[in-house]
């Protein structure tokens, strides 16, 4: 059994000043896999006044020697791939090929992309030649929590600590309590790349406790926040109270618009791609609107597709799809399924239970609804399990209209071999993400949603941008440089 108790703080490892256990559950087998302590207020204290006395000298540091550090954190990143996939796999139930590839890959990507994107930030420059004596500064934020949640842990945390390095902020990060081992590892990265003490700190905590505590605290500059739009919603009350600049990235309900001269794989590609990672993906395909005259032939499919879908745990070699993150989550999505049933949905694949023969591990069984309408519960909540939801539409204007009936805007997706149309879809689908095709958004490309999926971009210039505060500065001395 890992005991993980200790907080990284100010360039070491300490003991909880108030912390209580929490056991950490493996997915597929429902065992305690390690024992962390949830901090309290001292320790919220100590790792946010590590950080703000970290402050001045980090944010006025020579920017190269930023970029100096993060490339070191991306090659002990590189070097310790295998334990981080070991550890996600476990957390929360990603499959250890899929850990690998796509869990750890998405940390590795973005590193690498935010050092691309740091050439183009300009910390300093002239306002125009009308005011010569002009100059804007970008600097810093100051001191931010970052909370992340368990879904895709380092592709969360690497896109929140590694601008907010390259910006010069000082940070406490407080990652998800129910998958905090990859976390743990990530800091040992962060003090074997050789970051200075102060300037990145780690405390486990709940919502209730640190994540309230850092929201609140009046030494905390910028919440960056990735989670559920309730907990965004908190926070956002909690962090009015001082002014904190908020950054949310929440929930989404992504609808994949299937038009009638779609090419023949998008049914399948839209249905994989809801169902990967167990559906416990914020930008998922969840709700998939498809044009009446291929309507019939894309339930076929879709049912095909899920039947085909194996699911095993998440230390198994293999294409298969692991187990849902925790209990709670497993009884909210058997809910959701129940509703969809009770609610007139037509049930094709999956349904209510564990798949065949299972009877341990937070395992869902693929499922798809046919004949859903947009305002049944299924169609207007976000599932975050193995669930589609597919809706007939007959015109273009009735898609676009189905697809924008939503609280969320974080990624919409359109299959169509007509460019005028997709890019008319593009124009109009109120979302932050619009995704044909099959074509994934390109390196650096940013990241984030509308409504109530948020309100900040991760990734590329502007996930650096959403740490740095400008500044106008007139009657500069140019030549004092
Ligand atoms: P969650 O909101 O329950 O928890 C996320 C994090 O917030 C955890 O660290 C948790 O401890 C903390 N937290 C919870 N309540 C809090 C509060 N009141 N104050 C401060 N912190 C609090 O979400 P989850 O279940 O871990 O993650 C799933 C959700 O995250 C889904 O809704 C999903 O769509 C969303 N998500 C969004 C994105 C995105 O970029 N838009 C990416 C991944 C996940």
């Amino acid at each position: 059994m890992l005991e993980k108790r200790n907080f990284y703080i100010n360039g070491g490892w300490v003991a909880p000043r108030e912390g209580r256990d929490l056991q950490v559950i493996d997915p597929s087998t429902e065992d305690t896999c390690a024992i962390i302590s949830l901090g309290g207020q001292a320790d919220t204290d100590a790792a946010v006044a590590a950080a703000r006395a970290a402050l001045p000298d980090w944010m006025h540091a020579d920017p190269a020697d930023r970029l100096a550090l993060v490339k070191r954190i991306g090659e002990v990143y590189a070097a310790r791939a295998q334990d981080m996939a070991q550890a996600i796999s476990l957390e929360m139930g990603a499959p250890i090929d899929m850990a690998r590839s796509s869990q750890v890959g998405a940390g590795a990507a973005h590193i690498r992309n935010f050092i691309t994107a740091f050439d183009k930030i300009r910390f300093i420059e002239p306002l125009g030649d009308h005011a010569p004596d002009d100059r804007i500064i970008r600097e810093a934020v100051g001191v931010c929590a970052l909370i992340t949640p368990w879904n895709w842990p380092m592709n969360q945390v690497t896109l929140k600590v590694i601008p907010a390095l390259l910006a010069g902020c000082t940070m406490v990060l407080k990652p998800s309590e129910i998958a905090p081992l990859s976390s743990i590892i990530w800091s040992e990265i962060l003090h074997e790349a050789g970051t200075p003490p102060g300037v990145y700190n780690m405390v486990n905590g709940d919502g209730a406790g640190v994540g309230t505590q850092l929201s609140t605290h009046a030494d905390v500059d910028m919440v960056s926040f990735t989670g559920s739009t309730r907990a965004g919603i908190a926070i956002s009350k909690n962090a009015a109270e001082t002014l904190k600049r908020v950054h949310l990235e929440l929930g989404g309900k992504g609808a994949n618009i299937i038009f009638a001269d779609a090419d023949e794989k998008a049914v399948q590609r839209g249905a994989a791609h809801c169902f990967n990672n167990s559906g416990q993906s914020c930008n998922a395909p969840t709700r998939m609107l498809v044009q009446r005259d291929i309507y019939d032939s894309a339930v076929e499919t879709a049912r095909t597709l899920a039947g085909n879908t194996a699911v095993g745990p998440a230390n198994a070699s293999g294409r298969h799809i692991g187990p849902v993150v925790s209990q709670a989550q497993f009884d909210k999505i058997q809910d959701l399924i129940a509703k969809g049933i009770s609610e007139g949905a037509r049930l094709v694949a999956g349904g209510l239970g564990r798949p065949e023969g299972v009877n341990r591990g937070y395992f869902v069984r693929p499922t798809v609804f046919a004949d859903v309408s947009n305002d049944m519960t299924i169609a207007r909540e976000e599932i975050f399990g193995p669930v589609l939801s597919i809706i007939p539409f007959d015109t273009e204007d009735d898609a676009l209209r189905i697809a924008n009936d939503t609280v969320y805007g974080l990624t919409n997706y359109v299959q169509s071999g007509d460019g005028a149309c997709r890019n008319r879809m593009a124009r109009h689908l109120r979302a932050g993400m619009i995704e044909m095709n099959g074509k994934s958004r390109g390196a650096g490309a940013p990241f984030g949603g509308m409504k109530q999926s948020g309100n900040g971009r991760e990734g590329g210039i502007w996930g650096i941008e959403d740490f740095l505060e400008v500044k106008a500065v007139s009657g500069w001395d140019s030549a004092a440089g």
